[in-house]
């Protein structure tokens, strides 16, 4: 037996479910949102296909939940990174087409195939080794793929330089069919570069070049959540990933109030204690009280995917208000100074991402306001949110 004949097992950590959860630390996804989101995307869009991109575990969403609440709402295909996400979806019963993007591991062609996952090609070792497959009878043929160029981000897709030569050769396998062309937008999110323009010229080179090769895919793709916000490069498909989860792909401004944050993620405050001044609280002692306090401790920490650079940085929500966060994140708790916010208890609701109503009024902490806060971006707060807590999938 071959590599690619054999049975694939699929590695699945196992995530915290609904019904494992003792402990109140959740994170909420709203499904009404996401619906939401991919109408305003639609628009947006200018009639091409969405596809909506669920690598890692649908942006830490929980990617079968999303994919099913996303294809009833008539998304017209979904993008993974690897293969074993793409499993995960068809597993969960997922019907429309799956494009898988990541890096290319080989030894699973068959299983691709027998699945009805559309891999992304970038070098021609990987079609050759298609056409190989089917003139051997291991799959059918002609296999579907997309192939990716490089038009400016230097990481996966044939460059330029390669093209001509691979066109030629991908021409004359009539084992392989390329239904799509792909590319994707290094600095879309950066309003006031020209970069994006730049690769889009290339893009159509790419495809002009194609066409002249005889080779005529079907589905050109290139815009991701930024470029679909701008209506740049929205041709046959989009690939929006960040904004359909209501996060805004740009730095620094938001994506407008057209989108909702689909994630709210809470905990509870599990301990409160009165402390003099110039008490230290958490480990190395990293803040002193300046004057008497209410400390709070809350079931959640940097294990759960809570930065623990937010350590004596940013904050979170009790009783509707806004609490700082003192002194260091530990690995499963964190404390707040709720001195201000009066009649706080053990138990009361604490919210780390999303919006509180509460007796004290009404606020909302963003994805990327607590990536600000830790020098990273969006996508890495809500990937990191971590397995040991579980999703809890809401109607509005
Ligand atoms: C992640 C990714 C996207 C989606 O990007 P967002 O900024 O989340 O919209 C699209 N295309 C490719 C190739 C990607 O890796």
């Amino acid at each position: 037996m071959t590599v690619s004949e054999r049975e694939v097992r699929v590695l699945r950590p196992r995530r915290a479910a609904p019904a494992d959860a003792v402990r109140p630390t959740r994170a909420e996804v709203n499904l009404g949102a996401l619906r939401a989101n991919l109408r305003t995307l639609r628009r947006y869009a200018d009639g091409a296909a969405v596809w909506a991109v669920l690598k890692a575990d649908g942006y830490g969403h929980g990617a079968p939940a999303v994919a099913r609440t996303l294809e009833r709402a008539g998304v017209n295909g979904f993008c993974v990174a690897l293969f074993e996400e793409g499993v995960e979806l068809r597993d969960a019963g997922i019907r429309v087409p799956i494009l898988v993007m990541g890096g290319y591991y080989g030894g699973v062609h068959r299983e691709m195939a027998l699945r009805g996952m559309v891999p992304v090609v970038y070098d021609l070792a990987q079609v050759e080794e298609f056409a190989r497959l089917v003139r051997s009878g291991v799959i059918e043929g002609p296999v579907r793929v997309h192939l990716k160029v490089d038009t400016g981000m230097a990481r996966l897709g044939v460059t330029m330089r390669e093209l001509p030569q691979i066109v030629t050769s991908i021409a004359q396998l009539k084992e392989v069919r390329v239904e799509g062309l792909m590319s994707h937008f290094a600095s879309a999110d950066l309003l006031e570069s020209t970069d994006t323009e730049r690769q889009l010229a290339l893009f159509e080179e790419a495809r002009a070049l194609l066409r002249r090769g005889g080779v005529e895919p079907a589905l050109c793709h290139v815009a991701n959540s930024a470029g679909v916000l701008r209506k740049v490069g929205t041709l046959d498909a989009v690939r929006p990933g960040i904004a359909l989860f209501g996060v805004s792909p740009f730095a620094h401004t938001d994506s407008g109030p057209q989108f909702q944050q689909a994630m709210r993620v809470r905990t509870e405050i599990i301990a409160i204690r009165d402390v003099p001044a110039g008490e230290r609280i958490g480990y190395g002692g990293s803040y002193t009280t300046t004057a008497p306090s209410v400390i709070a401790t809350v079931a959640m920490g940097y294990a759960d995917g809570l930065p623990r650079a937010l350590s004596n940085r940013g904050h979170m929500l009790v009783r509707g208000r806004r609490a700082p966060i003192v002194g260091a994140v530990s690995m499963d708790m964190t404390m707040l100074d709720v001195t201000t916010i009066g009649r706080v208890s053990v138990r009361d609701e604490v919210v780390v991402l999303g919006a509180q109503e509460g007796p004290q009024g009404r606020d909302f902490i963003s994805a990327a306001e607590v990536a600000a806060h830790v020098g990273t971006i969006a996508y890495e707060v809500l990937t990191s949110i971590s397995r040991r807590v579980p999703r809890f999938y809401r109607e509005p």
